[in-house]
């Protein structure tokens, strides 16, 4: 049966070979209560939760709320007998930065933080200092087993400091072919991989080559970015495992000090493209050193569990981020409150919403978590401390889908699908899809990595496959004109400013659309004995091979 779904389904996707079964009943119309939607959005939309940042009396107001409407709707504590996971934050600021001074064949020359290098450290230590780090260029700093490349090759970094390409060596190509998915980024091109595998190879210092196309975003993003206070989950040893620098150049400075080793860094940048590239040691140094003021501080991720009636120890997961920008920059109306209505009011009553419509559809066979994060803001810091430290095991968690602002525009035909063809959560979308009449259009900026950047990714980087799924662009009514107004119009006067306000003519027919498209994925997972997991050739999937336990699981 499944062989000839296989072959049937064969004729109109490729790569069916690699999909496991498809979800064989896919669950019916979820109960959901547009009263819902519209009530928690108004209300954590209120000045009075004053934007709801972190460490603020908009936070007390804002999980006061939130479980008392996880309790209305009959979940139960998710974390033990309580409905909070304590989030430890740390907030460190770089001060008396000095410059980077590179030493090469006897000559020092000096480059200024700010407008030619910025950098930071993510260990909680009052001082850090770089000293005649030798410099070696690791192409674009990837270690994927899967893909047969490793830019470390033979090198022991310890001590050293890396100088890495910023994407993924296919990022000129036109189409989305090749080893790193062409044009599309890959999780080995976002810098937070760049870091993050720098410190596995214990090297002291990591310094990525900011170069704007490959980047995304220009220098000065860059450089308001990795300076001034920069905020993390708390890591149990302090950061100890991480580099003491973690830090960007402008291209043109790498070029300077590429050539003070008497290299050449577009002869460098093209070696690093081809496959068996072996990292160069560039017969330089570099050394800085900065002062660290260290705030310490908490938050909370609030968590509802609706346990399974088969198998209450395998969990689908749905996340919202619940915190906002707080107070900020006033409007010409002298308003100071970034109310943060879309983003996230809309994606947490969404969660409200869910929950309540599974507890009035009865327990599934899987348990359903709804997990609303704390600091997403900040860099998904909530998110990324619940899967460090999951109060559910990863490898017992099935999947899941997170949602990140909704859309107002009113229904569309279709739905944004971020990070597609990754996963074989592809054949529930599109089983859902259909249902429902609608269709999923492609990521129109896989360039730009947006799977990589909201809070289903702190569960995808450690394995866990999850849905990102956007509203969509083509507007029953207006159509795709209408759609991109709208988003235009939210970009400018309401994203992330004192204009993301409730309005209560809002057309809710949308929301009900896209929240009624999630049940569904959630249902239908929690209800299904799968486990869908990475296809063979994504950059995840030996992730979670190696996190499934043998004994069962994924
Ligand atoms: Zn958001």
């Amino acid at each position: 049966m499944l062989r000839w779904l296989c072959a049937a389904a064969s004729v109109l996707a490729a790569g069916c070979a690699t999909v496991s079964p498809s979800p064989a009943t896919l669950a019916g119309k979820g109960d959901l209560s547009e009263a819902t939607l519209k009530e928690v959005t108004r209300t954590l939309s209120l000045d009075a939760f004053e934007g709801r940042a972190p460490g603020t009396p908009g936070e007390e107001k804002t999980l006061a709320y939130l479980v008392e409407q996880f309790e209305r709707v009959g979940l139960r504590p998710g974390n033990g007998e309580s409905w909070f996971q304590d989030v430890p934050l740390v907030e460190i600021t770089g001060e008396h930065v000095e410059p980077l001074t590179i030493k090469a064949r006897g000559r020092a020359v000096s480059y200024a933080f700010g407008d030619d290098w910025v950098g930071v450290s993510y260990r909680e230590v009052p001082r850090v200092d770089l000293d005649d780090s030798e410099l070696v260029f690791v192409g674009y700093g990837i270690v994927a087993p899967e893909k047969n490349w490793n830019d470390y090759a033979g090198v022991d970094m310890r001590g050293k400091t890396a100088l890495i390409l910023v994407n993924d060596p296919d990022y000129e190509n036109a189409d989305l072919q090749g080893p790193f998915n062409g044009r599309a980024m890959t999780y080995y091109g976002r810098w937070t991989y760049k870091f993050e595998e720098a410190a596995r190879q214990g090297a002291a210092g990591a310094i990525i080559v900011h170069d704007t196309y490959p980047a995304s975003y220009g220098w000065a993003t860059v450089q308001s970015s990795w300076s001034g206070p920069q905020a993390y989950a708390r890591r149990g040893d302090g950061g100890a495992d991480q580099t003491l620098v973690n830090g960007w150049v402008r291209k043109p400075v790498a070029e300077a000090l590429v050539q003070a080793g008497g290299r050449d860094l577009a002869q460098l940048s093209a070696a690093a493209k081809r496959p068996g590239f072996k990292p160069v040691r560039l017969g330089a140094t570099i050394s800085t050193g900065f002062d660290n003021s260290i705030r310490r501080f908490a938050s909370k991720n609030v968590i509802g569990l609706l346990p399974g009636r088969a198998r209450p120890d395998e969990y689908v997961i749905h996340t919202a981020h619940w915190d906002h920008l707080g107070r900020c920059t006033p409007d010409a109306e002298g308003d100071n409150i970034c109310n943060g209505a879309i983003d996230n009011a809309t994606g947490t009553a969404a969660l409200v919403a869910l929950a309540e419509a599974h507890v009035k559809a009865g327990p599934a066979a899987r348990s359903l978590v709804f997990l609303a994060v704390t600091a997403e803001e900040a860099g998904l810091l909530g998110s990324e401390y619940y899967a460090a430290n999951p109060v559910f095991p990863l490898a017992q968690t099935v999947g899941g889908l997170n949602m990140d602002a909704l859309s107002l525009a009113g229904p569309a035909r279709d739905v944004t699908v971020i990070g597609g063809g990754k996963s074989e959560l592809d054949r529930y979308l599109e089983q859902a899809l259909a249902e429902l009449g609608r269709v999923g259009t492609p990521d129109p900026s896989p360039q730009a990595g947006y799977y990589y950047r909201s809070d289903h990714f702190s569960f995808v980087k450690r394995g866990v496959p999850m849905f990102y799924i956007d509203s969509g662009i083509d507007l029953i009514d207006g159509g795709r004109a209408a759609g991109q107004a709208w988003e235009t119009a939210y970009r400018d006067t309401g994203y992330h400013l004192p204009g993301d306000e409730y309005d209560p003519n809002w057309n809710w027919a949308g929301v009900m659309d896209d929240v009624q498209l999630f049940y569904r994925l959630g249902r239908t997972l929690a209800d299904s004995a799968d486990w869908p997991n990475w296809y063979p050739a994504d950059e995840f999937r030996h992730i979670r091979d190696a996190s499934c336990a043998p004994e069962g699981g994924c």
